[in-house]
């Protein structure tokens, strides 16, 4: 590791740390540590151990731990439930990591106005459990519902499968508190649908990977329950013609679907396998996953109608109609797991999350087969095609050796982010840069550019506290 500027955490730090959160939430047993060190990113390359680990239950807590780093100089490195994909969450130079994992209240839930008040390390899923008895929901959550935490998806602006019809958490953001960087307490919007009171800090904080603030409230806008929704499962001979067809559903149909979600073969086979589940796809080589959802039963079923006709009209094989819990779950459990069952049977994989305007995915597609067959590794597709997300996995061959990937791994990653660049698309749509990705932003984004991001960190965060390391170096 590079020779830095932090103090390592000492005796007297951690009786500081200890006089402010009690004795029992200072964890430095080393085997304790461990499931700090890293997210889910499955390279250990990726992973470093924090010194300690600590976990506030206020905010008055996190900003009297927050002036005790900038006294004695180490880094605080946040933590939501550690389900990120970039590396965000890893402490790189080491030093605290502080785990919100104990602020998980839902402070207040107003059905009249529509919003909920809770703490940053409330389990997505859970916030949406608790609310479902108003017939209300939180509609910017990620496919990690089940364990990822609100303040994660505030801090990483994370978008999901029903992004196509409702956006990514940004849109239902519309309040917080924060810790900043130096130690002080700010509030920023409220449960006001409309506000223009000075600079948006908001969308500042939304994304910012724990970089320039420690989230500590969120207010969040929730949405009535959509009462009928209809999932799609569309069968196309290749992946050309199931990608093709994305930006038309939306185009030609005039239907804004809740989600199009893309699977190759190899992706749906593992997940299958891994599940022990059977659907239809021998004879296929992608799927779209198509869901449509609304308040008139009517005219869902009109909308899925006619996009599954649509479908059928442009190339498609098979439209299985999935109108009920079971099915609908059953489908979605497949899309859900793509991720951890394609792992399971290949633990050496480097999973990308470029996104490209729909209109150019199907270039993309084409040319990813091109990369692939040149670099002579596998690539396995799903993602959020209808955001033209796409998750290009690049998956190790077994024969290869670990510095025989790195190096194989390097070069495929460069190909793929310049096609990427020159068809309009960026490095990450929804998992943001954290540490695995910032080495290629300079291809992305212009030297002004970070120049003017850098500013900003260097400005809030003189001593370079927060999250150091990730998104770009200061
Ligand atoms: C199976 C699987 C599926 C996934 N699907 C999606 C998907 O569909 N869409 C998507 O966007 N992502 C997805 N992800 C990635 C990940 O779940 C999201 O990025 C999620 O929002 C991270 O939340 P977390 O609580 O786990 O955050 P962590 O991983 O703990 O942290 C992520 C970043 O946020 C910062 N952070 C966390 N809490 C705070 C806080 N309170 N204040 C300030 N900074 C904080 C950390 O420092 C870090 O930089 C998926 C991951 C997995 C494993």
């Amino acid at each position: 590791m590079a020779k830095t500027h932090y103090s390592k955490i000492d005796q007297v730090i951690i009786k500081r740390l200890r006089d402010i959160v009690g004795d029992q939430f200072v964890i430095t047993d080393e085997e304790k540590i461990e499931p700090y060190s890293h997210d889910e990113i499955p390279e250990a390359k990726y992973a470093n151990t924090p010194e300690v680990v600590v976990k506030p239950k206020t905010v008055e807590e996190i900003s009297q731990i927050i002036k005790l780093a900038n006294e004695k100089l180490f880094p605080i490195t946040p933590r939501g439930a550690g389900s990120g994909l970039s590396g965000g969450a890893v402490p790189l130079f080491g030093g605290v990591v502080l785990s919100v994992e104990r602020m998980n209240k839902i402070i207040e839930i107003d059905e009249q106005n529509m919003m909920a008040v809770v703490e940053p390390g409330i389990v997505t899923n859970d916030l949406n459990d608790k609310v479902k008895h108003t017939g209300l929901f939180f509609a910017g959550y990620p496919m990690s519902v089940e364990s990822c935490f609100i303040g994660g998806n505030v801090a990483e602006n994370a978008g999901g499968g029903k992004a196509v019809k409702y956006g990514v958490t940004e849109r239902y953001i519309i309040g917080l508190e924060f810790v900043t960087p130096t130690g002080e307490i700010v509030e920023v919007g409220g449960k006001r649908i409309k506000d223009v009171t000075g600079y948006n800090l908001r969308a500042f904080l939304v994304g910012s990977e724990g970089t320039l603030g420690i989230i500590t409230k969120v207010i969040i806008k929730l949405l009535p329950i959509p009462k009928n929704k209809v999932d799609l499962l569309v069968l196309f001979p290749d992946v050309k013609s199931a990608i093709k067809i994305v930006p038309k559903i939306i185009r030609q149909c005039g239907i804004i679907p809740t989600a199009i979600e893309f699977m190759d073969k190899i992706s749906i086979h593992y997940a299958c396998k891994y599940l022990n589940e059977n659907i239809p796809y021998e004879k296929s080589g992608s799927m779209l996953l198509i869901e449509v959802d609304g308040s008139n039963e009517q005219v869902v079923e009109k909308d899925y109608d006619t996009i599954g006709n649509f479908c059928m009209d442009n190339g498609a094989q098979e439209v299985y109609v999935a109108d009920n819990y079971t099915t609908q779950e059953r489908l979605w459990r497949i899309r859900r797991n793509l991720g951890e069952a394609r792992r399971y049977y290949y633990p050496h994989e480097s999973i990308e999350d470029i996104v490209v305007p729909i209109a150019h995915m199907a270039e993309f597609i084409s040319v990813i087969k091109k990369i692939s067959k040149k670099h002579d590794m596998q690539i396995v597709i799903h993602g959020h095609a209808g955001d033209g997300n796409l998750h290009t996995n690049i998956v190790k061959n077994p024969n290869d050796t670990d510095e025989d990937w790195n190096t194989k791994l390097h070069h495929l990653q460069r190909d793929l982010y310049v096609v990427a660049k020159n068809l309009g698309g960026t490095i990450s749509g929804e998992h943001g840069i954290g540490h695995k990705r910032k080495k290629f932003m300079p291809l992305f984004l212009t030297e002004a550019t970070l120049e003017f991001m850098r500013k900003i960190k260097r400005a809030v965060d003189p001593n370079n506290i927060l999250n150091p390391g990730k998104i770009f170096d200061v």
